[in-house]
């Protein structure tokens, strides 16, 4: 089968390649691939930020249809359609499984990182964490949601937003443009958008943004929030930039929500003083449990969500990667495998 994998030293750090899968253990299931996104977290693999994994298959924003499952496997079944997200596996005994934070399992395997993802014709999935994809939402779009969707949806539920409540969402590409629609068309909040690109912030004007920011042009986010709305009850940033975290602490009104979702390979500066007086958190996000995706999707199926999606053959996988470095994507790049 053909397989997107790590290749330190080529084009984009990634080279297309044939590759034999082994075969299946007890409690997996193997899935022919429709469908994956490309993510910013997969640039980040494929350079090596957290460590060097030559030959790893990329990959955790996959759909495909199970073809095949181990004698044991009762989760799941052939032609069901699943996901493969970057939630690979958790030991499901620890503190954080057993109290539904399964993203944090100190023995977490993440697809695409630690083990073969779903950039490949077919991907070995465990049964139990391949999340089923519901009746009604396209497959290409759900691609979409396995990670920036679920990342976004569980950010603002950790933001505990209420309806009517501002939101700022920092960043508006593929992860941002989620957050706004969930953040306006699930939990019903007031949504200020910021990105210094003005393409980008015309569609989250169209997702449903009431309010639109470029900092480039209209002054510091932060300073325009506070004026106008006495602060954001929370942010949530996705861009990768450390002005954006900056800004956010600074954009929240208090007893403000800042939510960490982007990963710049920076540290942010943190007034001690603002956080203790102001009462603000900031909280890291990451991902999101099965369950979360099983909401995301649900959400997506009824139409309240959008991904906005363009496929690409698996053979522009290295341009793919390239545009996406340079910040030239609108919404989310799916690599087809039909
Ligand atoms: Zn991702
Ligand atoms: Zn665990």
């Amino acid at each position: 089968m053909k397989a997107v994998v790590v290749s330190s030293g080529s084009r984009a750090n990634i080279d297309v390649v044939e590759k034999e899968l082994r075969p299946l253990e007890a409690g997996e299931a193997l899935v022919d691939m429709e469908y994956c996104g490309v993510c910013h977290t997969d640039l980040h693999v494929a350079a090596g930020d957290f460590g060097k994994v030559d030959g790893r298959v990329l990959g955790h924003e996959g759909i495909g249809i199970v073809s095949e499952t181990a004698p044991d496997v009762t989760s799941v079944k052939k032609g069901d359609r699943v996901s493969i997200a970057w939630l690979h596996e958790a030991c499901g005994r620890c503190e954080y499984c057993t109290t539904g934070r399964e993203t944090f399992c100190r023995s977490v395997k993440n697809s695409g990182y630690s083990v073969d993802g779903g950039m490949a014709e077919q991907c070995i999935v465990q049964a139990d964490f391949a999340v089923k994809v519901p009746e009604g939402l396209d497959p290409a779009q759900a691609s979409s949601i396995t990670c920036a969707g679920i990342t976004t949806y569980k950010a603002i539920k950790v933001a505990g937003v209420q309806p009517g409540e501002w939101i700022v969402i920092y960043g508006c590409g593929g992860l941002g443009n989620l957050a706004v629609q969930y953040a306006k068309h699930v939990f019903n909040a007031k949504v200020a958008a910021v990105d210094l690109n003005d393409e980008k912030l015309a569609l989250a004007k169209e997702s449903g943004a009431d309010m639109i920011i470029n900092p480039e042009t209209d002054g510091g986010a932060h300073h325009l929030l506070q004026e106008q709305v006495g602060g954001a009850h929370a942010a949530v940033v996705t861009a990768v930039s450390k002005a954006a975290f900056n800004s956010a602490v600074d954009a929240v009104r208090a007893c403000g929500k800042v939510i960490a979702v982007g990963l710049p390979s920076e540290t942010m500066d943190l007034s001690i003083p603002r956080l203790v007086l102001d009462g603000i958190e900031v909280i890291g996000s990451l991902v999101g449990t099965r369950r979360d995706l099983e909401e995301a999707f649900a959400f997506g199926a009824d139409g309240k969500v959008v991904p906005v999606v363009q496929m690409r053959p698996l053979d522009e996988v290295q341009d793919v990667f390239e545009e996406m470095a340079q910040g030239k994507i609108q919404g989310r790049m799916v690599l087809s495998f039909q």
